[in-house]
């Protein structure tokens, strides 16, 4: 590309450039991720039974494994427009401090009041929820973000929203809480005398500080016991990665208008939405045998679901309450370390993301919490945005990609989904100043005691 059509800092899409629909990976797939099962049964979970727990539309999309593209509502696209498009921004500073051939470009998530890309969820799970005429919703939210993007997408459409929050999060972040707050959620510590899995965990484990596995549990059980209600959830599932896929769409909208084509594309993943919302696409492509890319999830070395895990059925809560998801796991037992990297804490992964991962369609790597901050403070100090300590799991892995092609002299071309910011991490931050940051990765025999409470039900 010759210099008077140089690449502006920032490409941007105008309105009529947005996404209009959702695109659905699993249309492309030749291997379809299996179905969820009843856990009583063992059969795959009817539509009818999955409309107990959630929204008859989204269980419309969780189920769809055929339409490779769905409208996506008018309303849900004028609010996308209130915030949307997120910036794609080539990184020349970053490219120039580490002194590499390669192009860098990323997606940044942060640019809304929840700080990162869960609202693109949100307010399709609430719009949904609000056109059933349902009265509210409930939700689990470990260290906050799923739960600040759903009270702002339920104030919207004018619905209640009701979170359980991991109690050590509850305690400790309470910015968070109060965001929550502000946008009319009812936010309960996890686990609570609401539920009778909330009490019976208290009993069992007095004094405990609560897991996300035991939130949702709660969650489901308030939404199936009260009437008007329904459960959402902001990661995980098929219809959540759908949902994300606007960042991905932007992205390749935008690039192509450059004729810029990714060599390596990078996400960093807890339950796997904003990779694979970035590389929908991209992967389709790559299904269709279009176009090759390399593909690399990133996770954290303390909780590495995809790098250590089983791809096997798994109960998808603590509570063993939801449905058994096929999906790369820890077990749902697994405690992680206090990483600080709260949104990668969960045990499972996304049944697409784990079929693709199976099936060698894209590539993991497990870093570390302490090269993971580095790489954030490296990134904060030219590009200007202070990351989620999650995304800059995504930073890492970029970097040390770019740092290879310093070496190589190749000028490969990455792209990485900044999925959001860190100022509600500032705890994080300052463990990372003082050196009190450690790299805790846990061990076969503990993975092992955790792997022991898989259901037996992987024929
Ligand atoms: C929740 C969160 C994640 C992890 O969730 P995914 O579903 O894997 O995307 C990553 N980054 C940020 C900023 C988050 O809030």
């Amino acid at each position: 590309m010759s210099k008077s059509q140089s690449i502006p800092y920032k490409i941007y899409l105008s309105e009529n450039e947005l996404p209009r629909y959702w695109y659905n990976i699993r249309a492309d797939m030749k291997e379809k991720p299996v179905p969820l099962l009843n856990p009583a049964t063992l059969q795959p979970m009817t539509a009818e039974e999955l409309s107990v727990v959630f929204c008859e539309d989204l269980v419309a999309q969780e189920l769809n494994n055929d339409d490779r593209y769905i409208e996506i509502p008018e309303e849900i696209q004028n609010f996308y427009k209130m915030y949307r498009p997120s910036p794609l921004v080539r990184a020349y500073c970053l490219e120039q401090k580490l002194g590499t051939p390669a192009h860098i470009y990323y997606k940044f998530e942060g640019n809304n009041t929840s700080g990162s890309h869960k609202l693109n969820s949100a307010v399709a799970q609430a719009y949904y929820a609000k056109k059933q005429g349902l009265k509210g919703v409930t939700t689990e939210t470990g260290a906050g973000q799923w739960g600040t993007a759903l009270s702002m997408a339920c104030s919207y459409f004018g619905l209640d929203c009701k979170v359980f929050m991991v109690k050590i999060s509850y305690e400790q972040k309470i910015f968070r809480r109060e965001v929550m707050r502000t946008y009319g959620a009812t936010v309960t510590p996890s686990p609570s005398d609401q539920t009778k899995v909330g009490r019976e965990m208290l009993e069992r484990f007095p004094g405990t500080t609560g897991s996300l596995g035991c939130a949702i549990s709660e969650a489901v059980e308030a939404a199936v016991t009260t009437p008007g209600y329904r459960y959402v959830l902001g990661s995980v599932l098929n219809q959540v990665l759908l949902h994300q896929s606007v960042i991905g769409l932007e992205c390749k909208t935008a690039l192509d208008k450059y004729r810029i084509r990714p060599d390596i594309i990078i996400g960093c993943t807890g339950g796997g939405s904003n990779f694979g919302g970035l590389i929908a696409p991209f992967v389709g492509e790559k299904l269709r045998g279009e176009a090759d890319y390399r593909i690399i999830a990133v996770e954290p070395v303390s909780c590495p679901t995809f790098t250590r895990g089983r791809f096997v059925y798994d109960f998808c809560d603590t509570g063993m309450v939801c449905p058994l998801a096929k999906m790369y796991t820890l077990g749902s037992g697994f405690i992680p370390a206090p990483d600080h990297a709260g949104g990668l804490r969960y045990h499972g992964m996304s049944t697409t993301l784990s079929q693709l991962y199976h099936d060698g369609v894209i590539e993991a790597r497990a870093v570390k919490q302490t090269s993971v901050f580095e790489a954030a403070e490296y990134f904060a100090r030219v590009e200007g945005i202070l990351p989620a300590p999650e995304s800059s799991h995504a930073i890492r892995a970029a970097i040390d990609e770019a740092i290879k092609c310093r070496e190589t002299g190749e000028a490969k071309t990455i792209l990485f989904a900044l999925s959001g910011t860190g100022y509600f991490d500032m705890t994080a931050y300052e463990k990372y100043h003082e050196g009190r940051l450690t790299d805790y990765i846990p061990t076969d025999e503990e993975l092992e005691r955790s792997f022991a409470g898989i259901p037996n039900v992987n024929l």
